[in-house]
């Protein structure tokens, strides 16, 4: 009888881990409680009306569509029977059965324990989150041009971004140049200095994993767009009036939280160590203690190198995880014999705006056009899906050359 492999999640880890196993002598199921693989990193620009939601996420039914041995399922799971070999499904009366499991959930944003906020401030993880995203920032608009009263039109035209990593910094950017340059000259009732964005980050300094002046740079051209960088500020409070920090009130409708990380709740299943984010903390080869058979990788994973650095939670630590515990489970390594995962970091990015952005990449620190070129290549690269890669593209160069945001439409949560 053929092997059974379940992957949980068709992100990056999971959907690198499908295709490695593709055309094997295994079944293999591949459940995602979303139909589509979603590339994570343009989430902020479909948030800020620059590209659709088709341009970033595609069907993971038609990626997977080609391979005889590869089953996707649409459900979500409700947990793992790590010693029965089984998954239990949301939707569904039986359990899958599995001889090899590899969960590549992701997460969630954190709210450091203020769920409640989120009703106010929302995350940007999902598609939807996006499209609420976008929904509030087309709205706050609408309400400041409709307006009379000077204290609402202030609160209307204020954007609060909590959290200064890359996600934060690309959104303050995008959205600073929607509020001060591109989307406004479409209303009336206000100018681009009526309007607000303030970046709000808990350290001394933005993109903390970044080399220092890198974060320097990205810190004086968000400044040089009209974005008010407040560095060593907590926030305390959120509410439907704004946003209360350790030194300030700001009066502010739309509030955008990209503070925190949390692992799927799904990982408590394992029964297994999990740390303060709730990632699983795997052994050097990806699985978990006294379960060869059972991988955690991507976002969901706690992983230590050698040195004690724990890997981040980007696109390339899951995609190299989902390759390598592929091969562990092709070739059937047992686990006393297996390798370690060994990271190859090829660099990280964050752009600031057009023509704007910082990379460092094995030691080179890139600024300006040449590290935002950079970042566009590599993102439409990595986009999977040549029409997907293509309509990027133009829409890109539409939009540097018009400076107009195509995807506007309100139609409603
Ligand atoms: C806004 C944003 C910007 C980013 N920018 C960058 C960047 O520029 N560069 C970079 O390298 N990284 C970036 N990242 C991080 C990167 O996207 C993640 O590290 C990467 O997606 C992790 O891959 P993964 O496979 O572990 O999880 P994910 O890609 O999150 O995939 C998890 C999948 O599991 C599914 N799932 C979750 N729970 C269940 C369940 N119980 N049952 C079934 N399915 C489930 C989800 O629907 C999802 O499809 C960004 C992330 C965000 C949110």
């Amino acid at each position: 009888m053929k092997k059974k492999v379940i992957i949980i999640g068709a992100g990056f880890g999971g959907l690198t881990a499908a295709k490695n196993l593709s055309n094997t002598d295994f079944e293999l199921t591949i459940i995602d409680k979303t139909n589509h693989h979603l590339f994570q990193p343009l989430l902020y620009q479909v948030a800020t009306a620059a590209l659709s939601p088709s341009d970033i996420a595609v069907p993971i039914r038609s990626l997977l569509s080609g391979y005889k041995n590869i089953k996707v399922i649409l459900d979500e799971v409700e947990a793992i029977e790590a010693s029965e070999h089984k998954v239990t499904l949301k939707n569904s009366e039986s359990q899958l059965e599995f001889d090899y499991l590899i969960v590549a959930v992701g997460g969630r944003h954190s709210y450091f324990g203020n769920e409640k906020w989120e009703q106010i401030a929302p995350g940007l993880k999902t598609l939807t989150d996006a499209l609420v995203i976008r929904e509030k920032i087309i709205e706050a608009l609408e309400l400041a041009e409709k307006e009379s009263n000077e204290d609402l039109i202030k609160k209307y035209l204020t954007f609060v971004i909590v959290g200064g990593g890359p996600t934060g910094v690309e959104l303050a950017g995008a959205i600073a140049e929607i509020a001060k340059e591109t989307m406004i000259k479409d209303y009336k009732n206000f100018r681009p200095e009526d309007t607000k964005v303030i970046l709000i980050e808990a350290a001394d300094r933005i993109l903390p994993s970044f080399d220092k002046k890198l974060s320097e740079q990205a810190k004086e051209d968000l400044l040089h767009m009209g974005v008010e960088v407040k560095l060593n500020t907590k926030v305390e409070n959120v509410t439907e009036d704004g946003v209360y920090t350790n030194n300030s009130f700001i009066s502010a409708k739309t509030i955008i939280w990209a503070a925190g990380n949390q692992a799927s709740q799904l990982l408590k299943s394992l029964n297994t160590e999990i740390d303060n984010a709730g990632r699983v903390i795997v052994k050097p080869d990806c699985s978990i203690p006294n379960h060869p058979e059972i991988f955690v990788i991507g976002d969901a994973a706690h992983f230590k190198e050698e040195d004690g650095k724990v890997l981040p939670g980007v696109a390339q630590v899951a995609i190299q995880q989902g390759k390598f515990v592929a091969e562990m489970i092709r070739k059937e390594i047992p686990y006393d014999k297996r390798p370690k995962f060994n990271y190859i970091d090829k660099g990280t990015m964050a752009t600031i705006g057009k023509a704007k952005a910082v990379a460092e990449i094995k030691g080179l620190k890139l600024t300006g056009l040449i590290a935002w070129l950079s970042w566009s290549l590599v993102h439409i690269f990595f986009l999977i899906g040549f029409r997907n890669r293509f309509r990027v593209m133009i829409e890109w160069i539409w939009y540097y050359i018009t400076k107009k945001h195509g995807t506007r439409l309100i139609v409603g949560k």
